[in-house]
């Protein structure tokens, strides 16, 4: 048995999953003439009540090109020090956009209205680049899976309203917000600008993000994706596996929800983790005592077909999803009992 927990993107398409993009109609859906493609768009406009939205071959692609929307070469954006898109898009957000972010330390990747505030620049005061766009990220990646308190979304929102700034949120992995807050994706419609929503994480599906917004915003995303490479032919048969995936695969979130917080209970007990932060979606974070060093620990996970990640700083990350079984759970969980 492999048990593969570094990412909720290794999961493989199911059985079934592929019997829905085998029997998917296409077309070329850079003419938008593809009927899968437009349903999952109008699918997920309608569920987030907003006008529009557009299918992207990746959440950095999708993100960057949400960025690009929202301002101007020389501006400067606001987000966490954690953030994905700061930290994982290769530089993006200058080589897209030429736009510079001031970054907050928040709390394990979320940010309050008072820290926004706090980061705008004076709009008169011309030295410094003119603050445009607010990045939120929920649930975090680098912060554990962790969730916003929607209250503080909506602050957030009240100050960008005020100062005249966009608000983008890194939706990565909302679905999972979503099912473990119980909260309903129209209210995150009504104060954020734009989303953007991975289907190849926590879905399952091989590929593709929807970046989901308003007519006034989103006129121009079908230009910027272009520019970015990103317009795709008859990826109808991607987009039947996300249709898919938002029937079959949205509420068992909460069973990777429940392993996840299975496992930091299992480590919290073990002598050899210092630290495990709280556990709230599917996300684990944790930490080792100087009694074993992170390589030999995933040296010896390893040996026993067990891969989880490394994020430096003595961060070790765990992630659970859809091809995580019980079985492997089980086995998982025994081997951290166990482990000396
Ligand atoms: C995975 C992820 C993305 C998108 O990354 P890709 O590698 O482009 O799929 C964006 N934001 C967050 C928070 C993520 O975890």
């Amino acid at each position: 048995m492999h048990i593969d927990l570094r990412s909720d993107t290794v999961t493989r398409p199911s059985k079934e999953m592929l019997a829905a993009m085998m029997t998917a109609k296409t077309g070329d859906d850079v003419y938008k003439e593809d009927p899968t493609v437009n349903e999952l768009e109008s699918r997920v406009a309608k569920m987030f009540g907003m006008d529009t939205a557009l299918f992207f071959p990746s959440g950095s692609m999708a993100n960057q090109a949400a960025i690009k929307l929202h301002t101007q070469p020389g501006e400067q954006l606001i987000c966490d020090k954690w953030a994905h898109v700061y930290n994982y898009e290769g530089g993006g957000v200058s080589f897209n956009s030429g736009v510079s972010c001031k970054l907050v330390d928040g709390d394990r990747g979320m940010i309050t209205a008072a820290q926004v505030e706090e980061a705008i620049n004076p709009p008169d005061f011309y030295h410094s680049p003119l603050t445009t766009l607010v990045c939120l990220e929920n649930t975090t990646n680098k912060g554990g899976g962790a969730c916003y308190d929607f209250a503080e979304i909506e602050k957030i929102r009240k100050v960008c309203t005020a100062n005249n700034l966009g608000l983008h949120l890194d939706g990565a992995r909302l679905f999972n917000a979503l099912v473990a807050k119980n909260e309903d994706a129209k209210d995150y419609g009504k104060v954020f600008d734009t989303i953007s929503i991975c289907f190849s994480k926590g879905l399952g599906i091989p590929l593709g993000t929807v970046l989901v917004g308003n007519n006034d915003i989103m006129q121009k995303a079908i230009r910027v994706r272009k520019v970015l490479g990103g317009g795709m032919r008859q990826v109808g048969i991607i987009a039947a596996a996300g249709l898919y995936a938002l029937d079959t695969n949205v509420n068992r979130l909460a069973e990777d929800h429940r392993k996840a917080s299975e496992i930091a209970e299992t480590l919290q007990k073990q002598t050899y983790v210092k630290e495990v932060e709280p556990t709230e979606t599917n996300i684990v974070i944790f930490y080792l005592t100087d009694a074993v060093s992170e390589e030999k620990f995933m040296d010896d996970l390893l040996q026993k077909n067990i891969k989880i990640s490394n994020m430096g700083q003595g961060k070790l990350r765990i992630v659970t999803h859809l091809d995580y079984t019980d079985p492997m759970h089980e086995l998982f969980l025994k081997t951290l009992n166990t482990y000396k």
